[in-house]
């Protein structure tokens, strides 16, 4: 982002404006958390701004400030198909590539609207009037307050704004675990608690809201752990059945494939779960060190992500999913026993 469009944006934001902001599906916490943080800046600013989901997000997310006003584009589409039309400016937040929003993705293709894209993934479409994405950051949320920064707003960031991009750069990290935390992250981190973040609140929040069913999960999910020692690679499978024997909810399975890169040796970790529903296999790859999980989800699994972190699909079976990515393994073995 050039110094020319902060001043191009300052400008645009002068005067009150219709704003839609709208995350990736299935939103994360970083998603959830920039999208209200932005949100609660906008408003703060006099627009009229609202966050549009393209769908559900799990419930540990669901006391972050301003989520109630939250509009949900599966279920309420007229709603915000209208909004979206209206729109002066729409900011696309934690994702770079239009259909990653699912359904919403005509609606938002068709809008006239300045498009402003945050992001920190890699390989960024080309569909905004304003980028600002940068594969370094932590999270989107963690360049939400950059953003902020840039354009001279630091000092009105408030308890609320605060709340939710702790929040999100907390899970975007692994709880500032991860190696894309810097000691810039831990600076806006500081920051963000004098500004009235409550670092311990927020973590009980997400992370001690566990149901006994949801552990069952867990504990099923470690039963199903396989190791190729060979790949240094470990990875977990769930069925549909094992999700309905357990009470499945939206969130139950987040952070489980970190699990599997807990153990010695391991350099590459995956999750496969079935979701009958969707017709998918719906994949998680986790790596250590230079191996990128980007690359290998967006050449076999149709998805993408960061060196570390990536999500794709499959539409085999859970079985034969399992053995694409086993005979895939192979050719990865070199490059898996550098790291
Ligand atoms: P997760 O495995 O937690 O779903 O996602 C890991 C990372 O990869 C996140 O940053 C997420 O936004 C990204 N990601 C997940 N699924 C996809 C996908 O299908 N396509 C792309 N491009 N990125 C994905
Ligand atoms: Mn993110």
């Amino acid at each position: 982002m050039t110094k020319e469009d902060i001043l191009n944006i300052k400008q645009l934001l002068s005067t009150p404006k219709k704003i839609v902001i709208v995350p990736h599906k299935n939103p994360d916490g970083d998603a959830i958390g920039s999208t209200l943080g932005l949100y609660h800046y906008l408003i703060k600013n006099k627009h009229q701004a609202q966050v549009i989901t393209p769908n559900d997000y799990p419930s540990f997310l669901k006391w972050i400030p301003g989520e109630a006003n939250i509009l949900k584009h599966d279920t309420q589409t007229k709603t915000c198909d209208s909004l979206i039309n209206d729109a002066d400016i729409i900011f696309t937040l934690d994702f770079n590539a239009l259909h990653r929003t699912g359904n919403m993705e005509p609606v938002l293709a068709a809008s006239k609207a300045i498009k402003i894209m945050i992001d920190h993934h890699q390989a960024p479409d080309d569909y905004a009037t304003y980028v600002f994405s940068d594969v370094s950051m932590s999270s989107t949320c963690e360049m939400v307050y950059h953003f902020i920064d840039m354009l001279g707003d630091l000092n009105i960031i408030d308890t609320n704004m605060a709340t939710c991009i702790y929040a999100g750069i907390m899970t975007d990290t692994g709880s500032f675990r991860f190696s894309s935390t810097t000691s810039k992250t831990h600076r806006v981190v500081a920051d963000l608690i004098d500004k009235g973040a409550n670092n311990s609140e927020i973590h009980n929040n997400i992370y001690d809201s566990n149901s006994y069913k949801s552990l069952q999960l867990l504990g099923c999910a470690l039963t199903n752990l396989n190791v190729i020692p060979e790949s240094r690679t470990a990875y977990i499978t769930l069925s549909q059945e094992e999700l309905n024997r357990y009470d499945y909810k939206k969130g139950d399975t987040e952070g489980i494939v970190n699990y599997g890169l807990s153990l010695e040796n391991i350099v590459l970790a995956a999750i496969f779960i079935e979701d009958k529903q969707e017709g998918i296999i719906k994949i998680s790859l986790r790596s250590k060190g230079n191996f990128s999980v980007n690359d290998m989800s967006r050449t076999h699994f149709e998805g993408g992500g960061h060196t570390n972190a990536a999500g794709g699909k499959s539409y085999l079976s859970l079985k034969d999913t399992v053995e694409k990515f086993i005979s895939i393994l192979p050719s990865y073995n070199k490059a898996l026993n550098n790291e």
